[in-house]
């Protein structure tokens, strides 16, 4: 049976996902930016909160899970490079190693850039992945304790995933970086196209997420730094790619 999905809001700009499993009953919070509305979608499902999968050790990501942990006995999944700065760790996870919820089953991808031990979870059957702070829907996280060159490696894997591969990031960003990209692939249709759409879902409330890592990578700059046009708009013609995606997030850390 394929895996339901419940997606909301938490704190002032994260997303708090559920992913259940309907046969085994298992269900799993994404990170835990805080634990009322997270309760808040479980009351609203039904679902018993039986795991929680974090991606990496920033306060917005774990701070719910003591409380979600003491009240539901959860099991706490987390990246094993940064389990010491994660509260309650039940088991640690490296790059390729399979997590489990319920009859669901993800892939660890190792992804440092944004945190030195980020990782992604790929529910490959259920073409799915929750990537955390590496990879938002038009633009990437902020190379807080990796260099570029990590960062832009980590975010290639996420591209490499199948292209109608949903993906969950862990804020609402869109519309800002939608500003950002504009500046540098203006004549980009397909970035275009979803700067209409997004203004659409913004304006009805909707959320701008998930999107196909197909859509995303036609779209996204950083996704493209080593496509030769881009490079060569923003005067970085010749360039190696992670030269040019150091340029590109040099750029959004300053707009
Ligand atoms: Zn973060």
């Amino acid at each position: 049976m394929p895996a339901e999905i419940r997606l909301f809001r938490c704190l002032s700009d994260n997303y708090g996902v559920l992913l259940h499993d309907p046969e085994s009953g298992a269900t799993a919070s994404i990170d835990a930016p805080e634990a009322a509305p997270i309760e808040a979608a479980l009351k609203a499902t039904g679902w018993k909160l039986t795991d929680i999968l974090v991606t990496h050790h920033h306060a917005d990501h774990t701070d719910g899970i003591q409380e979600l942990k003491e009240k539901y006995k959860c099991r706490v999944v987390a990246p094993a490079a940064e389990a010491e700065k994660i509260p309650a760790v039940d088991l640690t996870v490296r790059e390729g190693d399979k997590v489990s919820v319920g009859k669901l089953s993800a892939n660890v991808i190792e992804t440092p850039g944004h945190t030195s031990g980020h990782i992604a979870y790929w529910f490959h059957a259920d073409k799915l992945a929750f990537v955390g702070d590496t990879l938002f829907s038009i633009g990437c996280g902020r190379v807080i304790e990796g260099t570029p060159g990590m960062m832009w490696r980590s975010l290639l894997k996420l591209r490499d995933l199948p292209n109608d591969t949903k993906i969950y990031c862990g804020h609402e960003y869109t519309a800002a970086n939608i500003k950002f990209a504009l500046t540098i692939d203006k004549d980009n249709p397909v970035l275009a196209a979803r700067a209409a759409e997004v203004e659409l879902q913004i304006a009805q409330g909707e959320p701008t997420i998930p999107v196909t890592i197909g859509d995303e990578k036609l779209a996204n700059p950083f996704l493209r730094a080593d496509v030769a046009d881009l490079a060569c708009d923003i005067g970085m013609a010749g360039k190696q790619p992670a030269q040019v995606f150091a340029e590109i997030r040099a750029r959004k850390n300053k707009f």
